[in-house]
C-alpha cells in the first residue's frame, strides 16, 4: 500500500460516502428490467442517478445518458457507432479513442509543439472530408493536463458540418465545464477519475444523433448497450457527482511543486507549463533519469506516480502524446506524470520533493558538484 497517492490521473480512491452508497443497495436483487417491486426498485436507482448527472451537466432535455462499463467503451460507441466512420481524431487521444478507428477511416489531426490541436490543419483536413464527419478531441489531456481550445474546435466542425465527440474523462470533476454550452455532440466521462467506482462510465449524447450500440442484448439503455445494468456502480456514480467539488487547493499544491522543481533545477522540464492546463497535473522531464529508474526511486520512498497513462501490461512506452508534440524521444524517456488529488497535503508534496532532488543530485552528479 502506497503511503502518498500522486496517481489521481490513473484513478482516484472511493470516497467514504459513495462506499456507504454502494453497500447500501449491495446484496438485493436488483434488476432494473424486472416487472416486480424490486424491480422497479432498481430502476429508479437507475434513473435516479441518470437525472444527477444529467443535472449536474446541465444536458437540458437535448442530450440523453447512456450508461457503459467504462471510458472506454463509451469512446468506443462514440467512434465506432457513428455512421459513416468519416473519423478526424487528434494525435494526442486516449487509446480507447485512437483504437476505436477502423485503419483508412482515420485522419490524424495533428498538435503544435505547446500540445494545442492545430486548428489550421484540422480546417484543412475537413476540406478533405468523404462522409459526414465526425471529429473526436478531447477535452483535457490524461498525460500531460493540457486543455484543448474545444470552443474554436467545434466552430471549425460545425462549419464543416461534422459532429463533434470530446473524451472528457480527465477534466470532468477538476475544472469547472459546461459542454454543451459549448456545443459538442457527444462526450464521455468515467466515475472512478473523481472518486467514483471503477467500471462505470457514460456517453453523453445529443437526442438527435443516431450510434449504432456495439453491444445488442436486451436492449437496455434506450437500446443503445445491451446488458443488465450494474446497479451498485451505477448509483455509486449517482453518489459521487454529489460529493463532487472542484478544489482549488489542489492548483496551489501543484503550482508550489513545479515552482520549486524549476528553482532547484532549471534543466527540469514541465511539460504544457505555458499553456492552460488541469490543475492537478504536473508532466515532468528529470534530466539523465529514465521514466523507469523514477518509478522505481519513488515506488521506494512509498510514493504511487506515473510514467505516462496506465497501461494493463505495465510496460513504459514513451508517450505518444510527448512524440506527437515533437519532443525528443531521448527527453520523453525521463518523464513522470504527477496528479494530485483531494487527498493530498502539503506534507505530500515535501516528501516528493524530497525524494526527486535526492534522485536528481544522483543522476546529475558532476553538474551539481
Ligand atoms: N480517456 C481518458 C482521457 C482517460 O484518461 C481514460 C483512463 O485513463 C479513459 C479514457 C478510459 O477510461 P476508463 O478507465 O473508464 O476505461
Amino acid at each position: 500500500m502506497h503511503n502518498i497517492y500522486l496517481d489521481n490521473n490513473a484513478t482516484t480512491a472511493l470516497d467514504t460516502k459513495v462506499i456507504d452508497s454502494m453497500i447500501e443497495v449491495m446484496g438485493r436483487p436488483l434488476n432494473p428490467s424486472s416487472p416486480h417491486k424490486m424491480g422497479r426498485m432498481a430502476r429508479s436507482i437507475v434513473e435516479d442517478a441518470r437525472k444527477k448527472i444529467a443535472e449536474f451537466l446541465k444536458i437540458g432535455n437535448d442530450y440523453r445518458v447512456i450508461f457503459t462499463a467504462s471510458g472506454t467503451e463509451a469512446n468506443n460507441l462514440a467512434l465506432k457507432g457513428f455512421e459513416g466512420q468519416n473519423l478526424f481524431v487528434s494525435e494526442i487521444e486516449h487509446h480507447s479513442v485512437l483504437n476505436s478507428c477502423k485503419i483508412g477511416y482515420k485522419v490524424l489531426i495533428p498538435v503544435n509543439q505547446d500540445g494545442t490541436v492545430n486548428l489550421e490543419k484540422l480546417e484543412k483536413l475537413l476540406i478533405l472530408r468523404r462522409a459526414k464527419p465526425l471529429v473526436s478531441v478531447m477535452m483535457a489531456n490524461n498525460e500531460t493536463g493540457i486543455m484543448q481550445p474545444m470552443a474554436e474546435v467545434v466552430r471549425i466542425a460545425k462549419k464543416w458540418g461534422a459532429v463533434v465527440h470530446s473524451d472528457a474523462v480527465q477534466c470532468f470533476g477538476k475544472i469547472d465545464i459546461n459542454m454543451p454550452e459549448m456545443g459538442v455532440d457527444m462526450f464521455t466521462i468515467s466515475a472512478h477519475k473523481f472518486g467514483g467506482p471503477q467500471g462505470i462510465a457514460a456517453l453523453i449524447v445529443k437526442k438527435d444523433i443516431q450510434l449504432a450500440p456495439q453491444i445488442v442484448g436486451g436492449g437496455q439503455e434506450q437500446n443503445m448497450r445491451g446488458g443488465t445494468e450494474n446497479i451498485v456502480a451505477i448509483h455509486g456514480f449517482g453518489k459521487a457527482l454529489e460529493q463532487l467539488k472542484i478544489d482549488n487547493r489542489v492548483k496551489t499544491l501543484r503550482d508550489r511543486l513545479e515552482s520549486e522543481i524549476k528553482a532547484f533545477a532549471p534543466d527540469a522540464i514541465i511539460f504544457g507549463s505555458g499553456v492552460e492546463r488541469l490543475p492537478n497535473t504536473s508532466f515532468i522531464a528529470m534530466p539523465n533519469a529514465t521514466s523507469e529508474t523514477q518509478l522505481i526511486h519513488f515506488d521506494m520512498h512509498d510514493i504511487a506516480v506515473s510514467a505516462g497513462s496506465a497501461c494493463s501490461s505495465g510496460k513504459i512506452e514513451p508517450s505518444h502524446v510527448l512524440k506527437a508534440m515533437g519532443v525528443d524521444n531521448k527527453i520523453a524517456k525521463t518523464a513522470i506524470r504527477v496528479s494530485l488529488g483531494k487527498n493530498n497535503t502539503d506534507t505530500d508534496i515535501d516528501a516528493f520533493l524530497g525524494a526527486w532532488k535526492q534522485l536528481y543530485i544522483n543522476v546529475n552528479k558532476q553538474k551539481v558538484a
